[in-house]
C-alpha cells in the first residue's frame, strides 16, 4: 500500500519510524539507537545498533548465496526481471521514501521528491536494463587459441553510505553491485537509515533473494569497521569523508587486501571568466554552492571570479539568493533546511567565526536561525575576499558557505587546482577556445561548462586526488567495477 508523505511525517512526530537489520535467518541482539530529526531534534524512531556479529552473520549468508548461485546463477534476463520489479516498487513508493529522507536528513521535501527520487528510480531502471547487454571480448589470438575476456561478479560486496543523499547513494552503490550478480551487504549512515530499510524490504518483495542483499544499521566504528576488516568481503565501496576513506584503506591492508572504492570529499571550484553570460550563470552558481544545504560532495564552494566582473556578479548573486527560503524542510516552499546534526552545525558555525577572524567579509546571509526548530538553520552565506591560505578556501565545510576569490590574469586555473581534492568543477565562459583549454586544465573528475552538473546516470562520477579512486559511481563503469575480469584461454591442438 502506498504511504503518503503526510503519513510519514505523522509517524515521525509519533516517534514510530524504524530501521532494523535485515539478514536472512538471523535475529541478532535487540540493541537499538534513537534516531532524531534535525528539523527540531525530536526522536522520530529507532535503528538497530548493529555490531561485528551481525556483519559475520550477513557475510556468511552472502557467501553461501553467492556459492549457491541463486542470484548470480540466474540468467541475466531473469535477474533483470527482478531488478525491474524492484525499480517499479521504488517508483510506486517514492513519496514515502522522499518523506523518510526529508525527516531523517532535514532535506527539503521538494528536492527529495523532484531531484533525489527521480535520480534514484532512474538508477534502478538503468542498471536493470544494462545487465543483459554487457558483453565480454574475444582476444585476437589467431588460430592456435581462443582467448575469451569475461567479466564475472566479484562475490561479497560491502557498501558503506553517507547521510547526505540517503536513497540516491543507496541506489548508486547497490543497484549496479546487485545487478552484476554479487551478494551485497549495505550499511547506511547511522543518521539516515530509514529509506535504506524500506528499499531493502521492497527488494525482497520484488524477489531479490534475502541472502543476496542484507542491511546492517548502526555506528561506523562498529559496523563500518567490521565490514572494512572482514576477511570474507571481497570489495568495499565507500562514500563518505576522506578521513574515513583513509581508514578503509588501512582496514583492507590489515585484513584480506579487499578492493576499496573511495568516493570522498571535495572543495570544488566555480571559475567565472570575464566573458561569461552572468545572468545565465547565476542560478547555476547558487545551485552548485547551496543545493542540499551544501551538504553535497560536489558542492561548488569556491567561486573564483575575474576581478573586472566581481562586483556585478556579487550583486546578482545576492539578489537571487534572497529567493532561497530557510525553514522547515517539510514545507514545500523551503529550499534550505537545517544542518544534519548538532555536531555538524557547530562545525559549520566555527567556519563562519574563523573566516571572519581571518579577514573574509560576509556579503550575504550569515545569520543563524536559532529560533527555528532544532536551531541548526544557517542562512546561505557568501564570503568575499577569501584568499588561498584561509581555511574556508582549503577545507570541505559541507555547509552553506561560499568562498569568493578573485583573479586578474592567468592565475584562475592555478587557484582552481589549489586544493588536495579533485571531485568536480565548473567554469563559465563564452569563448570556445578558452572552454576547450580550461576543461582540460582543471584537475577534477567532472568538469561542467556554463552550468553546474554531476553528469547523469550514463556518465561515471568520481574524483581525482584525495576525492577518491578505485572506481566510479554511475555509468557502465560502476557496473564494471563490481565485476572482475577473467581470461579463458583455450588451446587448439
Ligand atoms: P563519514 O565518512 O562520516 O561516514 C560515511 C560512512 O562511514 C557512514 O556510514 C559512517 O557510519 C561510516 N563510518 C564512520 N566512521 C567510520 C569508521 N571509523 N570506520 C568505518 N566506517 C565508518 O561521512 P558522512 O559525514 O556520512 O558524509 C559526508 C562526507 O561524504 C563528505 O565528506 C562528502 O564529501 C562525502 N560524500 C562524497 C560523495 C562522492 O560521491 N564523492 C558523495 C556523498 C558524500
Amino acid at each position: 500500500m502506498k504511504v503518503t508523505k503526510e503519513a510519514v511525517f505523522e509517524r515521525a512526530r509519533s516517534g514510530l519510524l524504524w530501521a532494523g537489520n535485515l539478514i536472512e535467518n538471523y535475529q541478532g541482539s535487540n540493541e537499538k539507537l534513537e534516531t532524531r530529526t534535525p528539523i527540531d531534534d525530536s526522536i522520530i524512531g529507532f535503528i538497530a545498533d548493529g555490531d561485528a556479529q551481525d556483519v559475520d552473520a550477513a557475510v556468511s549468508v552472502a557467501r553461501k548465496t553467492f556459492s549457491d548461485g541463486c542470484w548470480q546463477g540466474l540468467s541475466p534476463q531473469e535477474r533483470k526481471q527482478v531488478m525491474l520489479r524492484w525499480a517499479q516498487l521504488i517508483e510506486l513508493h517514492q513519496e514515502e521514501l522522499a518523506a523518510l529522507d526529508c525527516v531523517d536528513a532535514g532535506k527539503p521535501i521538494t528536492e527529495c521528491l523532484n531531484t533525489d527520487m527521480p535520480a534514484t528510480i532512474e538508477t534502478f531502471y538503468w542498471y536493470a536494463e544494462a545487465l543483459d547487454k554487457m558483453f565480454g571480448k574475444v582476444a585476437p589470438t589467431g588460430h592456435q587459441a581462443l582467448g575469451l575476456i569475461v567479466h564475472e561478479p566479484i562475490g561479497v560486496v560491502g557498501a558503506v553510505l553517507p547521510w547526505n543523499f540517503p536513497a540516491q547513494m543507496f541506489a548508486w552503490k547497490v543497484a549496479p553491485a546487485l545487478a552484476a550478480g554479487n551478494s551485497v551487504i549495505v550499511k547506511p549512515a547511522e543518521l539516515t537509515s530509514l529509506s535504506a530499510y524500506r528499499m531493502v524490504e521492497l527488494a525482497y518483495e520484488a524477489g531479490v533473494p534475502k541472502g543476496a542483499l542484507s542491511l546492517i544499521c548502526g555506528l561506523g566504528e562498529k559496523v563500518g569497521e567490521a565490514i572494512g576488516r572482514h576477511r570474507d568481503i571481497d570489495i568495499v565501496s565507500f562514500t563518505g569523508s576522506t578521513e574515513v576513506g583513509r581508514l578503509f584503506l588501512k582496514y583492507s591492508a590489515e585484513s584480506n587486501l579487499k578492493e576499496i572504492v573511495l568516493e570522498c570529499g571535495g572543495k570544488s571550484p566555480q571559475v567565472v571568466f570575464e566573458d561569461a553570460d552572468l545572468d545565465a550563470a547565476v542560478p547555476h552558481i547558487l545551485s552548485a554552492a547551496f543545493w542540499n544545504m551544501s551538504e553535497n560532495c560536489s558542492c561548488g564552494s569556491r567561486l573564483i571570479v575575474h576581478e573586472s566582473i566581481r562586483q556585478k556578479l556579487l550583486d546578482k548573486l545576492v539578489a537571487a539568493l534572497a529567493e532561497w527560503k530557510v525553514g522547515d524542510p517539510m514545507d514545500e516552499t523551503v529550499s534550505i533546511g537545517p544542518m544534519v546534526e548538532k555536531a555538524h552545525f557547530e562545525k559549520v558555525k566555527s567556519f563562519i567565526d574563523l573566516s571572519v577572524k581571518q579577514g573574509a567579509n560576509i556579503v550575504a546571509g550569515g545569520k543563524i536561525h536559532s529560533e527555528m526548530g532544532s536551531g541548526w538553520y544557517i542562512e546561505p552565506t557568501i564570503f568575499d575576499n577569501v584568499t588561498p591560505e584561509m581555511s574556508l578556501f582549503q577545507n570541505e565545510v559541507f555547509g552553506p558557505l561560499l568562498a569568493v576569490s578573485t583573479f586578474a590574469t592567468e592565475e584562475a586555473i592555478a587557484l582552481a587546482n589549489n586544493t588536495h581534492y579533485g571531485l568536480a568543477a565548473s567554469f563559465y565562459s563564452q569563448n570556445i577556445h578558452r572552454v576547450m583549454k580550461v576543461a582540460r586544465q582543471i584537475n577534477a573528475g567532472t568538469v561542467s561548462v556554463n552550468g553546474f552538473s554531476e553528469g547523469n546516470i550514463t556518465t561515471p562520477f568520481g574524483g581525482f586526488k584525495q576525492s577518491g579512486f578505485g572506481g566510479k559511481d554511475n555509468g557502465l563503469e560502476a557496473f564494471e567495477q563490481y565485476t572482475q575480469t577473467k581470461v579463458i584461454w583455450m588451446i587448439n591442438h
